[in-house]
C-alpha cells in the first residue's frame, strides 16, 4: 500500500474483509494529503492486524515521529498510543530493495520540496510503479524534456521502471501550468508519457490530479490521451479503480 490519503478510508474496510492479517504501507513524503486517512485507515483499530510504515528515513523512530505529529491530540483527537494495532516503523533508502514477502519494493527519489519517493514493485513476473509527488526530473530544455537523452536522475528512473506493467505518475498540472509553478514539484502528462516511453512501459495511469480538475475536465483529458503515446497505453487514473495488468 502506497500513502494514507483519504483512499486508506474504504481500502482499510475492505482488507479487514480478507484473510491476511497484516499491511506493508510505504509512505512517499509527510505532506498531509498522503496521510490524512492514517486514523481512518480501519486496520489501525484492530489489535490483530499488524502494520508495517515506512518512509524516506534515516531510521523506523523518523518515520513514526513524523506521523505523530498528526495524532497529537490537537489535529485529530487520537494520540499515536492510542492506536490498538501493532505498529512497526521502518526506513528506505533509494535504490536499496526491500523484500515484501515474494516481492521487491524499490524506492526512487523524485523531485518536490522537501523531497519525496515513488515505489516500484517487482514480483511474480509483474512490475508496477507508483511516483507521486513530482516534477520532471530535468528542467526545461534538458534531458528527456528537451528531447535530448536523460538526465543521469532520468537514466536511473529509465532503469528502475524498465518494462513495468503499469505506472502511475503526478500529472497534476498541464505543460504551460508547469511552466508556471515549476518550484511546486508536480508533473504534467507530456512528460510522463516520454519517461514512461523511455523505459518501455505499458500502461501510464495520470494521477495526483489538480484540485481545480473536475470530472469533466478529467474526461477531456482521457479523451485526449486515450489514442496513448507511442505504444504507452495512457489512462486517468480515478478513485476505487482496479486495473487488469494481463489485459
Ligand atoms: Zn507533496
Ligand atoms: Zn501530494
Amino acid at each position: 500500500m502506497f500513502d494514507l490519503g483519504t483512499g486508506a478510508r474504504l481500502l482499510g474496510r475492505a482488507l479487514l474483509g480478507r484473510p491476511e492479517r497484516g499491511v506493508n504501507v510505504f509512505i512517499s513524503h509527510f505532506h498531509i494529503d498522503h496521510l490524512f486517512g492514517f486514523p481512518f485507515f480501519s486496520p489501525v483499530f484492530a489489535p490483530s492486524f499488524t502494520l508495517r510504515v515506512s518512509s524516506p528515513a534515516f531510521s523506523g523512530d523518523t518515520t513514526r515521529d513524523r506521523l505523530g505529529r498528526y495524532l497529537n491530540g490537537v489535529l485529530h483527537p487520537l494520540r499515536m498510543p492510542d492506536l490498538p494495532a501493532p505498529i512497526v516503523y521502518g526506513a528506505v533508502r533509494p535504490g536499496v530493495p526491500n523484500e515484501v514477502g515474494s516481492a521487491t519494493v524499490t524506492a526512487l527519489g523524485l523531485n518536490h520540496p522537501g523531497g519525496s519517493c515513488g515505489y516500484v514493485v517487482s514480483g511474480g513476473g509483474r512490475k508496477v510503479a507508483y511516483l507521486t509527488d513530482s516534477g520532471p526530473l530535468s528542467r526545461p530544455g534538458e534531458g528527456l524534456s528537451g528531447g535530448g537523452p536523460p538526465t543521469a536522475r532520468e537514466a536511473e528512473a529509465i532503469r528502475l521502471l524498465r518494462g513495468a506493467d503499469l505506472v502511475a505518475m503526478d500529472t497534476m498540472f498541464s505543460e504551460r501550468e508547469y511552466m508556471e509553478k515549476m518550484s511546486w514539484g508536480h508533473g504534467y502528462p507530456e512528460y510522463a508519457a516520454l519517461l514512461c516511453r523511455a523505459a518501455e512501459v505499458r500502461t501510464l495511469a495520470l494521477f495526483h490530479h489538480s484540485p481545480d480538475s473536475h470530472d469533466d475536465a478529467l474526461d477531456r483529458l482521457a479523451e485526449k490521451w486515450s489514442v496513448g503515446f507511442d505504444g504507452v497505453r495512457v489512462i486517468v487514473a480515478k478513485e476505487g479503480a482496479d486495473v487488469d495488468l494481463e489485459g
